[in-house]
């Protein structure tokens, strides 16, 4: 067994306990009916059966609602999984791997995994792309966009200038880019070494589903076809998945209503004391520069309230709060002012 530092996921409660749950991005809201309904029309059909291995009828959906060719998206187990094919598929043992830091920690533990090099360039305090980040001259560049854990969306200018600066594929990880102003998806059309990842866990309120979409040339995709599971989809998740593509009302309600928990989140956080990046995502990032928040996160749970902190340098001092019902905001604001008095 190597021995590589695993992914460590956000806390899930125990059954039956009961808590507020602000520390994994979920949506507080529920998927579209129509979800439900295609799941249990698929249950009654027939599970004796493999899925479809190219998921070719969710595939004929995202090609529609996303304007896309077919044979340029490739449909995973959760953009994770997408993730970890596009390693997989892109960089030998002891290549490099580049993305702005920090962000996603799943990146680091793919790289490790793969026996390849992570070149993690520190964002600037801005939270703009760093410059250094295309001089790597990586076969592979993440980019998070908006990131996690800051939330900060880069212009979708400069994501095209890195496309045109970086030595190899830029995967640009749009997982909360529902929640945020604009996407890179036209970027496809003029850069072929550009993927796009999409997730249906966070907008579509659909995490345990497990869907993502790998949008980029067909060369690329057709290679990450190569390496994956044949059936990595099952079929339930791609009725209910093709279900949730043909309601999107549903979820632009709940990104209204995140969006709007959003604004009075950061601003009572702001009126506290924290100072809050601009998030696009359904979540912001409080900090108080130089005062460690894990005494604030335990007490938070303590009280039954989930955030996430997380104990690594440049991060300590921060919490990142997933936006909730305003039921679940109004709760944890009461709380921090209790626990963390200005
Ligand atoms: N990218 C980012 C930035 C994420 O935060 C997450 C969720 N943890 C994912 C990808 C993975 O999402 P999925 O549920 O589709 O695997």
């Amino acid at each position: 067994m190597r021995a590589t530092p695993a992914y460590v996921p956000g806390e899930q409660p125990k059954a039956g306990q009961r808590v507020i749950k602000l520390n994994t991005n979920e949506n507080p809201y529920p998927p579209s009916p129509r979800v439900l309904e295609a799941m249990q029309r698929g249950l009654v059909e027939s599970l004796r059966l493999y899925p479809d291995p190219d998921a070719t009828a969710l595939r004929a959906k995202a090609a529609l609602v996303y304007g896309i060719p077919i044979d340029a998206i490739l449909v995973g187990n959760g953009s994770d999984e997408l993730l970890s094919l596009l390693v997989r598929a892109l960089v030998d043992p002891g290549g490099i791997v580049a993305y702005p830091v920090p962000t996603y920690s799943l990146y680091r533990t793919l790289v490790a995994l793969q026996g390849a090099r992570a070149v993690e360039v520190p964002y600037p305090a801005d939270w703009s792309i760093p410059p250094a980040l295309a001089d790597a001259g990586a076969p592979l560049t993440f980019l998070c966009n908006p990131n996690a854990p800051s939330g900060t969306l880069v212009p979708i200018a400069d994501v095209a200038e890195l496309a045109r600066r970086v030595a190899g594929v830029l995967v640009v990880d749009e997982a909360y880019v529902d929640f945020a102003a604009d996407h890179a998806l036209r970027l496809l059309a003029d850069h072929s070494n550009v993927v796009v990842l999409r997730t249906l866990s966070k907008s579509f309120s659909l995490a345990g589903l497990r869907v993502g979409l790998a949008f980029g040339h067909p060369e690329l995709t057709h290679g990450l076809r190569t390496v994956k599971d044949s059936y990595n989809v099952n079929r339930m998740t791609q009725l209910g998945a093709e279900a949730a593509l043909a309601d999107l009302p549903a979820m632009q309600a709940n990104v209204r209503r995140i969006v709007a928990t959003r604004v009075v989140l950061t601003a009572e956080l702001e009126q506290m004391g924290f100072a809050v990046p601009t998030s696009e995502a359904n979540f912001v990032l409080a900090r108080r520069p130089g005062r460690s928040m894990a005494p604030v996160a335990r007490a938070l749970a303590a009280r039954g309230i989930l955030v996430r902190h997380f104990a690594v340098p440049g991060l300590d001092d921060a919490l990142r709060i997933t936006v909730g019902t305003d039921d679940e905001i109004t709760a944890l604001l009461a709380a921090l002012r209790e626990i963390c008095p200005s």
